[in-house]
């Protein structure tokens, strides 16, 4: 821990201190930034807007490309904003202060604090101990060994869909991700928890929970685990009254045992959709990748799932220009994307992370031609995508809705919620009433380019 101090007498903290929290990256940051915002409140903490807070939180990502890039910018567009309050106190957080670490110091005199994925529960009370401290620096990069519980946020009504993290880290040290190095080794985090604070999101109004964790199927599996295994956790949140749906990501194909394909069918509440990554068709690349399953296997937990539960639907994760990759690679990826029939996925280019194995792989792939194969798996899944989409065309399905559509048709009033494969529906419904949290059944009537448009077919509940 970095500390340094001149000031003998603390300053008072301001009466009402103000924040302003920016976010990159994936679910697990949303969810730690909710967190957080939630966590100043209860210590007084107000929220404002960019140029007029007290304090600035960088919650960073390092998985996309040229995450440090953005982040030294964002410090740097943060301080010609706030030009008229050098004061303001800028704290980088996550997967790239972890990486970087004090270098995020020299950038300009206002980031004074940098805090790893781990130090997140002790942020509150840091930002305070700052704010009295003008002239402090603190650098919190320390790995824990068990996953820190956080205090309460302070109690809000919250939206109909909320996130609740069962782990953080990740054991896998896949060739390509810096994950473990940046969110530290895997630390599930004990049921008795979890079931609190999902009781908590469904009195404070959530009716579908999102389980996040960097490699779910391995909950309990590690020495901060209490002995629940991933299949006994959903079954266990399941029965908590007053919760509809349940989902979770991501999940890893190789630690996908029996006992979590089983649930899809034993757990009428878990939504029949699986985020299941990929990453790459071909049984060599996954070896470089260091994945930890062939193609065969891939295909047949995929076959597992379909066979347990005809109706379910994947998704997915693809890298494309994976060092090495061949021509043949590529299609071995293009005709697992048909075989799997994705209804949605993300994919992007392969690009080094330093500190990762794939960094030292020598056989790169030219970024022209990386483009070039990123544009045949998505021109794929795009077809792909409108199947799934036009055949749903005239089936009944149930919504949750979530707000107001952001196209409004003229004479009516359009809202937006998810189906229980987690895909956009819109459907018109009369003026002048708040539907968010509702749920109802709808047939669908048409499609979008990643949408679906419905009508309401039951009453609301
Ligand atoms: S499973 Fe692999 S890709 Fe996923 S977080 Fe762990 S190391 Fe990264």
């Amino acid at each position: 821990m970095y500390k340094k101090s001149f000031n003998l007498k603390p300053n008072p903290l301001p009466t009402m201190p103000t924040y302003h929290i920016l976010t990159f990256g994936c679910q697990m940051n949303v969810n730690d930034s909710i967190w957080l915002g939630q966590a100043l409140e209860a210590h007084n903490f107000s929220q404002a807007p960019l140029a007029e807070a007290d304090v600035i939180c960088i919650n960073t990502c390092s998985v996309r490309e040229k995450p440090e890039q953005k982040v030294i910018n964002t410090i740097y567009r943060i301080k010609q904003l706030t030009l008229a309050n050098p004061k303001t106190l800028v704290g980088v957080l996550g997967c790239v202060a972890q990486q970087l670490g004090e270098k995020l110091f020299h950038y300009t005199n206002q980031v004074r604090l940098v805090a790893g994925p781990d130090a997140l529960a002790m942020l509150p009370k840091t930002i305070e101990q700052l704010l009295e401290n003008p002239s402090q620096r603190l650098s919190l990069l320390d790995f824990t060994s068990t996953y820190l519980e956080r205090e309460p946020g302070k109690a809000t009504k919250i939206g109909p869909t909320a996130y609740v993290n069962i782990m953080q880290g990740c054991d896998n040290f896949c060739t390509y991700c810096i994950v473990p190095y940046t969110r530290g080794r895997q630390k599930s985090r004990p049921k008795d928890a979890i079931l609190k604070e999902c009781r908590e999101k469904i009195a404070l109004g959530a009716r579908e929970l999102t389980l996040l964790g960097q490699n779910v199927n391995a909950y309990g599996q590690d020495k901060a685990g209490d002995g629940t295994r991933f299949a006994q956790l959903l079954h266990a949140i399941a029965d908590l009254p007053g919760l509809e749906r349940i989902r979770y990501t991501s999940p890893h194909p190789k630690d996908m045992g029996v006992e979590d394909v089983a649930a899809f069918a034993k757990i009428p509440k878990l939504c029949p959709c699986l985020h299941l990554p990929l990453q790459s068709g071909s049984t060599r690349i996954l070896k470089r990748m260091g994945r930890g399953y062939t193609r065969e296997e891939y295909s047949k937990l995929v076959d597992d799932l379909k066979t347990t539960l005809p109706a379910i639907s994947l998704t997915t994760d693809i890298i494309v220009g994976f060092p090495g990759e061949d021509d043949q690679d590529l299609l071995d990826t293009l005709t697992m994307m048909e075989y799997c029939a994705y209804h949605a996925s993300f994919s992007f280019c392969y690009s080094d992370r330093p500190g990762c194995r794939a960094v030292n792989f020598l056989d790169k792939i030219d970024r022209a031609v990386q483009h070039s194969r990123l544009e045949e798996v998505q021109h794929t899944q795009d077809i792909l995508t409108t199947k799934w989409l036009k055949a749903r065309v005239g089936q009944t399905t149930t919504i949750l809705l979530e707000e107001k559509s952001p196209r409004q048709p003229e004479g009516s009033v359009s809202w937006q919620g998810r189906d229980p494969y987690g895909t956009i529906v819109h459907l018109n419904l009369p003026a002048n009433e708040d539907y968010r949290g509702k749920m109802l059944e709808v047939t669908i009537t048409d499609f979008g380019k990643h949408c679906l448009h419905a009508q309401q077919k039951s009453s609301l509940w």
